[in-house]
């Protein structure tokens, strides 16, 4: 799967996608992401990729024409249409289901917005699909790429080894995960639930669904409705 992320700060992804499980991917080919700076496509001598909106208003706006461009410096030499999101907080917000759709994909390109927003002309031109990661609002596109990046790539055949596997954590079946424990047993006088310490795997499972169902409506009742 590879990732094209047009960004201002392209250094804000290296960073936090060689670490860990995404770096291990990186390395074993699974995974690949480039970040490629608008900035470099400016057509003028300070390199600015913003101007006033039309209408007046508050903010900046980012420019359609470096944003076209370096989109089209990744699409010219592919025969097909890459799968284009643009992270919105105007845009479906982001879930589990969401990730593993998109993970069957072979080359997403991602767009981050800055100041005020883009211009829409852009956006109608190369967009799939507007993606928020939440009902709020973030300076800038870049985290919530590299959120999508994440969730998405540990969907993605080897990424996670069987240790790791995400089919019993929160989210994948509905329902938040069951309270995990490790070593020592003993922490300030809190002891780890003896049926943990039982060996008895059937006792475990049913301990763990229990646990799974009462935290899910705690927290979330809204998804057992
Ligand atoms: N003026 C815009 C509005 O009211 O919808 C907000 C622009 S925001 C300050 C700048 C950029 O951050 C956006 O273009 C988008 O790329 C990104 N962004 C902000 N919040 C986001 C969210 N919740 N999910 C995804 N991207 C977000």
């Amino acid at each position: 799967m590879k990732f094209d992320v047009l960004t201002l700060f392209p250094k804000m992804f290296d960073d936090v996608l060689s670490e860990s499980i995404l770096g291990r991917a990186k390395e074993k080919g699974i995974i690949e992401y480039n970040a490629i700076n608008i900035r470099d496509f400016a057509n003028n001598k300070h390199n600015r990729v913003d101007d006033y909106p039309y209408g007046g208003g508050r903010g900046m706006v980012m420019q359609a024409p470096p944003i076209y461009d370096a989109y089209k410096s990744i699409t010219k030499d592919l025969n097909y249409k890459p799968h284009v999101i643009y992270m919105s907080p105007k845009g479906s917000v982001l879930s589990q289901k969401k990730a593993i759709e998109l993970s069957k994909m072979e080359h997403i390109v991602i767009l981050c917005g800055h100041y005020e927003g883009i211009d829409q002309r852009v956006l109608d031109k190369i967009v799939d699909e507007e993606i928020s990661i939440g009902d709020y609002v973030l300076t800038g596109g870049e985290l919530p790429a590299m959120v999508l990046i994440d969730t998405v790539s540990r969907m993605i055949d080897g990424v996670l080894s069987n240790e790791e596997s995400f089919t019993d954590e929160s989210h994948f079946n509905g329902l938040l995960e069951y309270p995990q424990y490790t070593r020592p047993p003993e922490f300030e006088g809190e002891k780890v639930p003896d049926v943990l310490l039982s060996g008895n795997h059937a006792l475990i499972k049913k301990w763990r669904e229990e646990k799974s169902i009462e935290i899910t409506k705690k927290n979330r009742p809204d998804m057992l409705k």
